[in-house]
């Protein structure tokens, strides 16, 4: 087991880590302090006080919120996207490439998918404009719930004692 620095872990958060070094993270087994690392350099990089349990996202986080202790999904700016084991991104802006001029934007023509089979659908935060998500349905399909973690077992394999209201 490999053990990496705060300052390490920083870097790969910022993606200014050496291929080299971020090759041998991701394929050795992880060291008993990732965790706690990870975190602190997420919270670090954030002005709320709601304190982050895991990443969703590079810009979205789930959080302990400040004053009730329910577990919500934040953006980096702080926009509340409601509680974990509902679909954020029904609280998110939604832009939907449905046609072939709406691809030709982000693909040469041609290239891009037929709208009539398959959509873009990219979710951004009401508030700051981040993009958060994009997902490349047919384009009857619901918008997708992409995860429900298990924050049970989840506390319970990293070591550390749950937050109250999992
Ligand atoms: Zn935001």
């Amino acid at each position: 087991m490999s053990t990496y620095t705060k300052q390490e872990v920083k870097q790969l958060v910022d993606g200014t880590l050496a291929w080299d070094t971020v090759h041998q993270m991701i394929s050795m087994p992880k060291d008993a302090d990732r965790y706690k690392l990870y975190m602190e350099v997420i919270q670090e990089k954030l002005s709320y006080k709601h304190k982050v349990i895991m990443a969703l996202g590079p810009h979205l986080n789930l959080a302990i919120r400040d004053g009730d202790e329910e577990i919500h999904a934040f953006c980096d700016c702080g926009k509340d996207f409601g509680h974990y084991k509902g679909n954020w991104k029904l609280n998110a802006n939604i832009y939907v490439r449905d046609t072939a001029e709406k691809m030709d934007q982000v693909y040469p023509r041609l290239m891009a998918p037929d709208t009539t089979w398959q959509v873009y659908r990219e979710y951004s935060c009401p508030d700051c404009g981040t993009m958060l998500d994009i997902e490349a349905p047919t384009p009857w399909y619901m918008c997708m719930h992409d995860v429900q973690p298990d924050l049970k077992t989840f506390f319970e394999w990293v070591g550390i004692p749950a937050p109250k209201k999992i």
